[in-house]
């Protein structure tokens, strides 16, 4: 592959790994991001002493992020040293009841012969069951680059896999296997690290509790921001330009319509081969290229695809050690149907919704001042959302929201949590689309659903404009760290596929 010049706009995890592997296969890349520092979601905040990290908190598929360094002739572990979490979580069910998953077998049927003997055969066949999904959705699906993908969903393999559980939601699924109610929601939930209710999220991605339990829940010793800041380094050794402060404006389109530049903020312009675009992908299209340019994702069609929830989140610091607390917790509501229904059907903000608690300080004490825990409280809500018919406004209401999810922990056992309060920060919809520049302010990007899965998520390769891609959470295979990695391998395949065929 001859050497070319290529721009990517975003400097958040998929932008900086794409960098990486083209860097290393002898690429000039350029990352233009438009904060003083990259990461996007991955975003980390310093306050009184304690260190917050506002985004992701669960490291699934450690192999992925090894994958990358060793690509890059590098040892992960020299760059972000990661340790494994056992329990991977506690569920905290409404009956006051709760249930550890392990990443050992043994330990986890050991947690069911406690919690629901009755479901352990069950529990047996969903592994078997899912092992073998697994290894056709992960070859097959998720790591082939979406172009091809067309003509591997017509084979046989593929079309039973679909007949299966691509029409089928999570929750239904579930109830396959375990009769416990309890149970079916701990197997389903896992939809929700996508901000999607397992209501309408397809059986396929009940391939999640199988990942944890066989490659494990893993943590960054120093924070999940270490991540970033690994590949960063890893970034700036290969010779990949950074420009922070660099706000991209426009996707500069030619009359062959091809990709030629971008336009920044501060009106320069730089062209180059090829460019990529990190930005989450409905953003890009509806914020970077006009819409006098746009045939296929114009502004109505980009509005009617269905996106993932937002997150509001609170982090406390805390003078009190809540020993019922594992490094990552889920408390369900009680009506956690409902709950679902509110977040994607109705958009109301729920009075009583389900809460995820991650306790970093649970394993690295260094987070927060000597004593101290750091609580990070994440609470889904809706996109547009609205409470009684009244559209909500979280400027006004975001302390009162604050308080309500803190008195409702109070109730779920956080004895005297508000009197513990040494730190408290608040974050809503409203920053989130303020530091990712998210469409509609959806913090996951685009949802799951089967329409918007594999073969028919927005491709990588831009549809409608030549020599312009795409890398991350909105676009194949989807949204999380691991995802986000493949989507950056996958880009790079496409990328030298087009400029071995343009040299040929
Ligand atoms: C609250 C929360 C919790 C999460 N939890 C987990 C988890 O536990 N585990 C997990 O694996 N994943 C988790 N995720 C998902 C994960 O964070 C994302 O899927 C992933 O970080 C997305 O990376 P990305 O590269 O697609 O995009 P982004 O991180 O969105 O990066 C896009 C970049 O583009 C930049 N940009 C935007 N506009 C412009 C412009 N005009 N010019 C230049 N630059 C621009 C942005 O500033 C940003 O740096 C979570 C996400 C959130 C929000």
């Amino acid at each position: 592959m001859s050497q070319e010049k290529i721009l990517i706009i975003g400097g958040g995890l998929g932008g900086l790994a794409l960098a990486c592997r083209l860097a290393k296969q002898g690429n000039a890349v350029e990352v233009f991001e438009r904060h003083a520092s990259v990461g996007g979601r991955v975003a980390q905040k310093k306050v009184k002493g304690y260190t917050i990290d506002l985004g992701p908190t669960f490291m699934l598929m450690p192999g992925e992020f090894e994958e990358l360094f060793t690509y890059c002739g590098r040892d992960m572990r020299d760059y972000v040293p990661i340790q494994r979490l056992d329990p991977c979580y506690r569920l905290h069910f409404a009956d006051q009841t709760h249930m550890d998953f392990y990443s050992g077998l043994p330990e986890m049927l050991h947690e069911l012969k406690r919690f629901a003997q009755q479901d352990l055969q069950g529990y047996l066949n969903f592994l078997a069951y899912q092992q073998e999904k697994y290894a056709v959705v992960y070859e097959n699906f998720i790591t082939q680059p979406a172009d091809s993908l067309s003509k591997i969903a017509l084979s046989p393999q593929i079309f039973e896999l679909l007949n299966l559980d691509g029409f089928i939601s999570m929750w239904d699924h579930a109830a396959k296997f375990f009769s416990d109610e309890h149970l079916r929601l701990g197997f389903s939930f896992q939809s929700m690290y996508l901000g999607e209710s397992p209501l309408a999220t397809p059986g396929t991605y009940s391939i999640i509790p199988f990942v944890e339990l066989t490659q494990g829940v893993w943590y960054p010793t120093q924070g999940i921001r270490s991540i970033v800041d690994g590949i960063a380094k890893l970034a700036k050794e290969l010779g990949v330009k950074v420009h922070v402060k660099a706000a991209v404006q426009e996707i500069i389109i030619d009359e062959q319509r091809r990709a030629t530049g971008i336009r920044l903020e501060n009106g320069a312009i730089v062209t180059a081969d090829r460019i990529v675009s990190n930005l989450d992908l409905p953003a890009t299209y509806v914020k970077l290229i006009p819409a006098s340019k746009r045939a296929i994702y114009t502004d109505k069609k980009v509005n009617a695809l269905k996106y993932s929830s937002s997150a509001f989140m609170l982090f406390l610091g805390v003078d009190k050690d809540y020993a019922q607390l594992e490094h990552h917790n889920v408390f369900f509501c009680k009506d956690y149907l409902h709950n679902f229904k509110q977040l994607f059907d109705t958009m109301e903000v729920p009075q009583d919704p389900s809460v995820y608690v991650n306790v970093p300080t649970r394993t690295n004490p260094k987070l927060a001042p000597k004593g101290k825990h750091l609580l990070y409280v994440l609470v889904p809500v809706p996109i547009r959302p609205q409470r009684d018919g009244k559209a909500w406004d979280w400027n006004l209401e975001k302390e009162g929201f604050a308080d309500a999810i803190i008195t409702q922990l109070e109730a779920r056992g956080l004895n005297d949590l508000r009197k513990h309060i040494r730190m408290k920060e608040v974050f809503t919809p409203h920053d989130w689309e303020a530091l990712g520049g998210m469409h509609l302010g959806s913090t996951f990007g685009l949802s799951p659903i089967f329409f918007q899965s594999s073969v028919f998520r927005p491709k990588q390769k831009s549809e409608e404009f030549k020599s312009l891609y795409f890398v991350g959470a909105s676009t194949h295979p989807g949204s999380g760290m691991p995802m986000v990695l493949i989507s950056a391998r996958t880009c790079q395949q496409l990328i030298q596929r087009d400029s071995l065929e343009r040299n040929a």
